[in-house]
């Protein structure tokens, strides 16, 4: 069984005072309407386990899924609506920056980018917190179907060729719409948590 198919609703908090002291887990960001929520359906095989907003920037609570054995995905609150008061958009991203560069459950970082606007400022501030933390990075270039073949190729190109200064961070296009990518994110995600259990099956580390 792939190891999104095993994803579950688990709980959803509204502050991060609330997040659960216990797993590990990798987080989903990315700027709103990245289509974020659609990857997450798109990967776990399931219509509508994160919520799909025709109204962007409207939630922004986090929620987490479960794919058993103490592992999770948080879907974050996704960042940059330019409809939300500025006052309160500040906040959450001062917010979204604190969890990233602090939380120590979390192993890894998939990162969303709509493939025609990829590294927008924000995207870069998000890196900008979580890199420091040597953790590793994978960014999803969504709605690749938009893209040709040629765009798709030159935009991937274009966006691993300003991310190389970071080892760490990996990236890949992926279509919600066509189901394409999945097996690749799928891949580096289960090898974040097969990395994790190597170390803790090994003595002394
Ligand atoms: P979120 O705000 O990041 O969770 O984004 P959503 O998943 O709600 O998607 C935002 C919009 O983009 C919706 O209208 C989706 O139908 C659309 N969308 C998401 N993924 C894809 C994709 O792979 N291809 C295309 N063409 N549209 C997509």
């Amino acid at each position: 069984m792939s190891l999104f198919s095993q994803l579950r609703f688990h709980t959803t908090v509204n502050d991060l005072h609330m997040l659960p002291f216990e797993g590990v887990e990798v987080a989903f960001a990315g700027r709103s309407n990245a289509g974020k929520s659609s990857a997450i359906n798109t990967l776990a095989n399931h219509k509508r386990l994160a919520f799909v907003s025709k109204t962007p920037g409207r939630t922004q609570h986090i929620n987490y899924f479960d794919f058993g054995e103490g592992r999770y995905l948080v879907d974050l609150p996704g960042y940059g609506y330019a409809e939300v008061p500025e006052a309160i958009r500040a906040h959450w991203e001062a917010l979204l920056g604190q969890y990233l560069a602090t939380r120590p459950n979390l192993i890894g970082l998939v990162l969303m980018m709509d493939s025609r606007h990829p590294l927008k400022p924000l995207d870069v501030r998000m890196l900008d917190w979580f890199i420091p933390t040597g953790r590793p990075v994978h960014v999803l270039l969504t709605k690749s179907d938009k893209l040709t073949r040629q765009e798709q190729a030159k935009t991937l190109a274009a966006v691993r060729d300003k991310l190389q200064a970071w080892p760490q961070c990996s990236v890949q296009l992926f279509s919600s719409l066509k189901k394409t990518g999945i097996d690749e994110a799928e891949a580096v995600v289960g090898g974040w948590f097969a990395s994790l259990q190597e170390n803790v099956d090994e003595p002394g580390t």
